[in-house]
């Protein structure tokens, strides 16, 4: 059962210029994605830096406001909702950010962090809340006598520990994870990691996990969606993805990070250029300027992402909506 749904989700940034301060153009971050998020699933996003994975983690709990689309949570469309329904609402979709230096008040000691959302939604207060903190402080692997400490006093892991108590503490279902472990170490991202996984399991959470890092969403993630220029090009369960991605974009990805396992493809397939402008996206498969495989009609027809079963790609050439063979 989908316990969110994107629908054609469009965010655009406006840009404007000259003398009079005129709109010049649009920089087309998220340009119509459609998925869905199975209740208990973790979702993988992946894709270059500059693609629109963040502002589409952001979206989706309307840090940023779409453009348009909808966003249906418990069968509730969330866009179209007031601030204080929303507010409601964020208790169960929460967000762990990428830098945990940064996403910390350096001013307030680690409970007040952590119990702030309590204290807002009038959840707990005196006592109990420092009661119900202190759980939440050890639930992620954390020492009570560290309750009144400040976020300096802490390591980068630590922090992110934090970040994912903050983000419990109100019984969250959804969990944006956004590039949650990307500024850790590798052997503190493996603990983090773990801890999200064994917290997936004991609450029945929902994540969304962004990441630039095929490896580390190989990790956790029963699916993966891969994005470029602001579009889905990719779904499928995380296997299909590693072991028979079709889209080259998907397959460029793979082929540029380290696989353990030999019975896998080695493929290199080399990217050419640079990530085009999200202001004036390539005509067509907004790929083909990059892309080996790219024909004629892949600058003039855009792709449509065309699904056979669970495996869905957005290529003229491969997967299941190919109507051209390749060179
Ligand atoms: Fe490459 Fe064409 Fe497929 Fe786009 S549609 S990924 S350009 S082969």
């Amino acid at each position: 059962m989908a316990l969110l749904e994107i629908k054609n989700l469009v965010k655009h940034f406006p840009i404007s210029g000259g003398f009079f301060g005129r709109k010049t153009g649009d920089v087309k971050a998220v340009d119509g994605v459609s998925l869905s998020v199975e209740d208990g699933e973790t979702l993988g996003l992946v894709g270059e830096s500059g693609c629109g994975k963040s502002t589409l983690g952001r979206c989706l709990l309307r840090l940023i406001e779409p453009t348009s689309g909808d966003i249906i949570f418990e069968n509730q469309n969330i866009t179209e909702m007031n601030f204080d329904h929303m507010r409601e609402m964020r208790r169960k979709m929460q967000i762990i950010f990428q830098d945990p230096y940064a996403s910390l008040n350096p001013r307030m000691r680690v409970g007040e962090i952590i119990g702030e959302g309590l204290q807002i939604h009038g959840i707990a207060d005196g006592a109990e809340l420092k009661d119900r903190v202190m759980a939440l402080l050890a639930k992620v692997g954390l020492r009570e006598e560290q309750y009144g400490r400040y976020p300096h006093e802490f390591s980068g892991g630590q922090r992110q520990r934090i970040g994912v108590a903050r983000a419990l503490a109100l019984n969250a279902k959804f969990i944006v994870a956004d590039e949650a472990v990307s500024a850790l170490d590798v052997s503190i991202q493996a603990q983090i990691l773990n801890l999200l996984q064994d917290l997936q399991e004991e609450y029945d959470l929902t994540y969304f996990f962004i990441s630039h890092d095929l490896r580390v969403v190989e990790h956790v993630s029963d699916r993966v969606a891969v994005m470029y220029l602001g579009k889905i090009v990719e779904i499928a369960p995380a296997d299909q993805i590693y072991t028979d991605g079709q889209h080259p974009y998907t397959r460029a990805l793979l082929s540029a990070a380290p696989v353990p396992d030999p019975t896998r493809k080695a493929e290199r397939i080399v990217l050419q250029g640079d990530v085009p402008s999200p202001i004036n996206p390539p005509s067509g498969c907004s790929f083909h300027p990059r892309c080996a495989f790219a024909q004629k009609i892949c600058s003039e027809e855009e792709p449509p992402l065309v699904m056979d079963g669970d495996h869905g790609a957005a290529c003229h050439v491969f997967g299941p909506g190919a109507t051209v063979k390749p060179n």
